[in-house]
């Protein structure tokens, strides 16, 4: 057991400009974690806080695990880092293999990136260098989705369809088109799993074709399940649907299973979920059970086939990152993949979704409290907006479940909650009735 070193207080918060924050805000009132254990945290007050996000939809096997912390350790000591442009070394060809073999079909090659967002930008350039090399280079285009988050890269952002996101940041990629989203509280509300309504949205994508010609289109990306956007479970056949447009014009399918992957829907990957195969998917977070930063893009046979053409000494793909398949994230993701197995945490998370969609549902009739949906271990509460105050009630949600001891997650009125795969009953119990009752407090 590791002694633990807790950060004394800084003396200033200033330098540090923090991501996808209010930081005026936070920083006149901070909320500061100074240790983590299994379901919690324990902030600088001393305070222990139930995590209902894993993190950051990341922490999937419970915080600091013995086995990941011994893992990385002697993986720093016996080899910090050795490049993977034109050298090599064992980890990420051992760690590949084994994802590999995790994922349906023939998604057999792995592109190791540091980050989701990386993860995404590599997959659009795979799929548009995947044309490329097989003579069909007009297709350029990249559809996403209205609501899609995609991370932060400029090829995220642009297929990505949250408007703050992008609004900021000029013009983006060009060709760059969306499907609607799948989203309709007078369809769907209260909707257990996946909502019957709405297969017949994904029929959009032909409309794109049609407007844009299939012969533009390289690659179409889609959360399987939306996360960042507030829970967007897929409609019944919609994800079918996609598959089956796709593969009739000759276009990618990519999924972005950044928070789907690893265990949150009860199986490995989305893809098992529904049982539609992609070509390209995305992940990240779960992967090292977030202790080392690290994203892998899985590529089907056919794609990584095409490049493996030419020039034996010619460079297939331009594109690679310092950190690719860096030891540490590899010896982390071993580590976690290893307790996912012995631990049997996507089965554990399939065995309790049922359990979770009867306490999150409890909610229903809760004051504020306009839809709840869920998959796997994943939910989400969409709250009545307060007139020319969007966000602000989800906000005070969120502040007073941290200060009651819960970690939830929000965006704009909508509260997230996806706990760590090694939750318990008595968490799931825990945790509704402290979100109940501040759903009470709260004006
Ligand atoms: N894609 C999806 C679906 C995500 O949810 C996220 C992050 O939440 C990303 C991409 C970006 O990942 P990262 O923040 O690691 O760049």
């Amino acid at each position: 057991m590791q002694e633990l070193v807790i950060p004394s207080m800084p003396a200033s918060l200033d330098a540090f400009w923090m991501p996808f924050t209010a930081n005026r805000q936070f920083k006149s009132q901070p909320r500061l974690m100074v240790s983590a254990k299994g379901m919690y945290y324990t902030t600088a007050d001393d305070r222990q806080v139930l995590d209902g996000t894993a993190g950051l939809w990341c922490v999937n096997a419970g915080h600091c695990r013995e086995k990941i912390i011994a893992a990385i350790q002697t993986q720093a000591a016996t080899l910090d880092f050795a490049p993977t442009f034109q050298m090599g070394h064992p980890a990420p060809f051992a760690l590949a293999d084994r994802l590999a073999k995790m994922l349906p079909g023939d998604l057999n090659h792995v592109f190791f990136t540091n980050s989701g967002s990386e993860a995404v930008d590599s997959a659009l350039k795979i799929a548009l260098a995947y044309h490329q090399v097989r003579g069909e280079s007009r297709r350029t285009r990249l559809i996403g989705r209205e609501r899609g988050y995609h991370g932060v890269g400029f090829g995220g952002i642009s297929v990505g369809g949250i408007a703050p996101n992008r609004k900021s940041f000029g013009s983006l990629l060009p060709g760059v088109d969306h499907l609607p989203h799948t989203h309709n509280l007078e369809q769907n509300a209260f909707t257990r799993g996946q909502p019957q309504w709405g297969a017949h949205l994904a029929d959009e994508l032909e409309r794109l074709v049609t407007l844009h010609d299939a012969s533009t289109i390289a690659s179409v990306i889609v959360e399987p399940v939306a996360g960042s956007t507030g829970v967007l479970v897929p409609p019944k056949g919609y994800l079918e649907r996609l598959r089956a447009i796709c593969d009739r014009h000759g276009i990618l399918l990519i999924f972005d299973e950044v928070i789907t992957g690893f265990g949150r829907l009860g199986t490995g990957f989305a893809t098992d979920y529904f049982g539609v195969i992609p070509d390209l998917v995305c992940v990240a977070k779960g992967i090292t059970n977030a202790a080392v930063p690290m994203g892998a893009v899985f590529a089907r046979d056919g794609i990584y086939d095409a490049f493996m053409h030419g020039a034996e000494n010619a460079i297939e793909l331009f594109h690679g990152y310092t950190y690719s398949g860096h030891p540490l994230a590899c010896a982390a993701a071993q580590a976690t993949l290893d307790i996912y197995e012995e631990e049997g945490l996507f089965d554990h998370a399939n065995h309790l979704s049922g359990y979770w969609e009867e306490a999150v549902h409890s909610l229903k009739g809760f004051p504020h409290v306009i839809d709840i949906r869920n998959l796997g271990l994943v939910a989400g509460i969409e709250l009545e907006s307060i007139p020319s105050k969007v966000g602000s009630r989800a906000y005070d949600c969120l502040v007073r479940c941290f200060e009651n001891g819960l970690l939830i997650r929000t965006t704009g009125d909508i509260i997230a909650l996806s706990p760590p795969l090694i939750i318990q009953e008595h968490h799931i119990d825990h945790m509704i009735e402290m979100l109940g009752a501040v759903l009470k407090e709260i004006d």
